[in-house]
C-alpha cells in the first residue's frame, strides 16, 4: 500500500463515520503570539475546545502539515539520528467536539488499526493514564474498561501525568490520553525481551504511533480542575510512523514518503544510501527530512529571514546544507534540486507547493548559495579553535563570530562541537550578542541625521524577497 493509499483509507474510514473531512491548516501560525508553527492537528481547533468558537461539525478529521522545531516540542536533536521524528510530519486526526467520547473513539481506533490495516494485534500496547494522587487527578477507569473489551489486559500498560495526561496550556481543557504503541522487532527479538517494557523507552523499533485524548476537565487559574461541561476528543496520528508500520519497513525514510528525495539525493551526489548510522547515511536522512519543512513552510509564507519564525526556517537549512557540505561532499547548492521531487509527490494533497515550486526552488537555492559562501572557511575558524583549546569549550566570543560573521546558527555551532566532544559556552555567546546589539543601537541613534555613504564595490547582495501587488513574489538585490 501506497502513502497516498493509506492516507485516504484514514480519511474513508472517518468519513464512514460520520466525519467531515477538512484540510489542513498552514504550517506557519500567523495569529497566535504563544505559537510560530503548527505542532499538533488541535491548534486549529482550539477556540472549539475553549468555547470561544462554535464548529460547524461536531466530527472532524484531517492530516495536518505540523513542524516541531521549537518550543515545549522540539525534536531537531532526534532527526536523523532516529528513524520517527521528523521536523516536518503529517498528523492524521479526529476530533469530536462535544459528541462522541471515549467508547467511540477507542473503538474505532482499534478497528481501523487491526481490521482496516491489519496490523497483527500481538504487535499492539496501549497506555492509560494511572492517576496522580498529588494533582487529586484519578485513574482514567473509562478508557482501560473500554481497551479491556477488544485488547489483552496485558497489553494495557499504566502510565504517568508525562506520557498520559494532557493539557492545552496553566489554564485552560485539559484530560488523559491513551497512546497506542507498535511493536515492529523481528520475531526472535520480540520474543526474548517483551515489548511491554520497552513502550515510551525510545526503543528503535516499539514506537508511539497514535495519541487519544479526551478533553474533560478545565483547568483553573488556582489549578483546580472542574468537569467540562461538552467534553471532546482530539487525536493524532503520524502518518509517516503508520506508513512504516504497514510497509514493513525498519525506518521512516524506507517508506516510499521519503525514498523519492533519498533516491535523487543519490543521484545528484554520486553516494549511495545504505541505512546506517553513519554520518554519510544520517547526512540523506537529515536531507530527505529538512527538505520537507523548508518547502512547505516557504510554501505557507514563511521565508527564511534572520529573526522569528523566519530564522527557525534559516537554521533548518543551513542544518541540512551543512550535512551535505561534510559528509556527502557536496560543495554546491543541492536541497533546491529536491524541490521539483516534493512539489510532484504532494501535488494532490498539498497543491500549494507545486503552484508555488519556482519560487520556492528560488529562495532555496539563495539561501544555500549565500550559506555556501561562508560554510567553508566557518568550519575551519571552528577547527582552528577547537585545535588550540586548553579546555573541551568552544568560548562564547567565537561562537558569536561564526554567527555573525559566518552565518552559523548557534545550534549549528553547538553541533559541529559536540561532534568534536566539546561544549558551547552559551552564556558567552548571548552576553557577545547583547554587546553587538548596545553597540548597533549607539551607532543608530548617532546615524539619524547623517548621511549614508555606499561603498561603490560593484558587487550585490541578496537581501529580501518582495511581495508585489500582483501576488508574485520577488528576490531583491542591493549593490555593495
Ligand atoms: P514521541 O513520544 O514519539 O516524541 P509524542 O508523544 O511527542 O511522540 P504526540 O504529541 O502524542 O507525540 O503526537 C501524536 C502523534 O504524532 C505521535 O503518536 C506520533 O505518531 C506523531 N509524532 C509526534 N512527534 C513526531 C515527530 N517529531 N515526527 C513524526 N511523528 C511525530
Ligand atoms: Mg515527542
Ligand atoms: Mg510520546
Ligand atoms: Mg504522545
Amino acid at each position: 500500500m501506497t502513502a497516498s493509499e493509506i492516507r485516504q483509507q484514514f480519511m474513508d474510514f472517518f468519513a464512514s463515520k460520520g466525519h467531515q473531512i477538512v484540510p489542513s491548516a498552514p504550517i506557519v501560525v500567523k495569529n497566535d503570539p504563544t505559537l510560530l508553527f503548527t505542532n499538533a492537528g488541535m491548534n486549529q481547533f482550539k477556540d472549539y475546545f475553549l468555547g470561544n468558537k462554535v464548529p460547524a461539525h461536531k466530527r472532524v478529521a484531517d492530516t495536518q502539515k505540523c513542524l516541531r522545531v521549537s518550543g515545549k516540542h522540539n525534536d531537531l536533536e532526534e532527526v536523523g539520528i532516529d528513524t520517527y521524528h521528523h521536523t516536518m510530519f503529517e498528523m492524521l486526526g479526529n476530533w469530536s467536539f462535544g459528541d462522541y467520547f471515549k467508547k467511540e473513539a477507542i473503538a474505532w481506533s482499534w478497528e481501523l488499526l487491526t481490521e482496516v490495516y491489519k496490523i497483527p494485534k500481538d504487535r499492539l500496547y496501549v497506555t492509560v493514564f494511572e492517576g496522580d494522587a498529588n494533582e487529586n487527578l484519578p485513574k482514567d477507569e473509562e478508557a482501560y474498561n473500554f481497551w479491556k473489551e477488544v485488547i489483552a489486559e496485558d497489553r494495557i500498560l499504566l502510565g504517568n501525568k508525562k506520557d498520559n495526561f494532557w493539557e492545552m496550556g496553566d489554564t485552560g481543557p485539559c484530560g488523559p490520553c491513551s497512546e497506542i504503541h507498535v511493536d515492529c522487532r523481528l520475531d526472535d527479538e520480540r520474543s526474548q525481551v517483551p515489548g511491554s517494557t520497552l513502550v515510551n523507552a525510545d526503543h528503535p523499533q516499539v514506537i508511539e504511533i497514535w495519541n487519544n485524548v479526551f478533553m474533560q476537565f478545565n483547568r483553573q487559574k488556582d489549578g483546580s480542575l472542574v468537569p467540562l461541561p461538552a467534553k471532546h476528543v482530539d487525536t493524532g496520528m503520524g502518518l509517516e510512523r503508520l506508513v512504516r508500520v504497514l510497509q514493513g519497513k525498519q525506518s521512516n525514510y524506507d517508506t516510499d514518503l521519503f525514498m523519492g528525495t533519498v533516491h535523487t539525493t543519490e543521484k545528484l551526489t554520486g553516494k549511495v544510501y545504505t541505512q546506517s548510522d553513519d554520518k554519510k547515511d544520517v547526512a540523506f536522512r537529515v536531507i530527505a527530512d529538512h527538505i520537507r519543512a523548508i518547502c512547505f513552510t516557504i510554501a505557507d509564507g514563511q521565508l527564511p529571514s534572520n529573526n522569528g519564525a523566519g530564522y527557525v526556517i534559516r537554521r533548518i537549512l543551513r542544518r541540512a546544507v551543512r550535512y551535505y557540505f561534510s559528509f556527502l561532499e557536496v560543495k554546491k547548492p543541492l536541497l533546491h534540486e529536491l524541490v521539483p521531487v516534493l512539489a510532484q509527490q504532494f501535488a494532490h494533497v498539498f497543491p500549494e507547493l507545486q503552484q508555488q515550486q519556482e519560487f520556492v526552488k528560488k529562495v532555496v537555492f539563495e539561501e544555500e548559495n549565500n550559506f555556501l559562501r561562508t560554510l567553508d572557511s566557518g568550519i575551519r575558524r571552528m577547527e582552528d579553535v577547537m585545535g588550540k583549546a586548553t579546555t573541551k569549550a568552544v568560548d562564547g566570543k567565537t561562537a558569536f563570530e561564526l554567527y555573525d560573521t559566518f552565518g552559523f546558527p548557534l545550534d549549528l555551532t553547538n553541533l559541529i562541537a559536540a561532534e568534536n566532544g566539546f561544549a558551547v559556552d552559551e552564556k558567552g555567546f548571548e552576553a557577545a550578542m547583547k554587546q553587538q546589539k548596545d553597540r548597533s543601537r549607539a551607532a543608530t541613534e548617532l546615524d539619524m541625521d547623517d548621511w549614508t555613504i555606499l561603498d561603490e564595490t560593484p558587487a550585490s547582495v541578496f537581501v529580501g524577497y518582495e511581495l508585489l501587488e500582483t501576488n508574485t513574489k520577488v528576490l531583491k538585490y542591493r549593490k555593495i
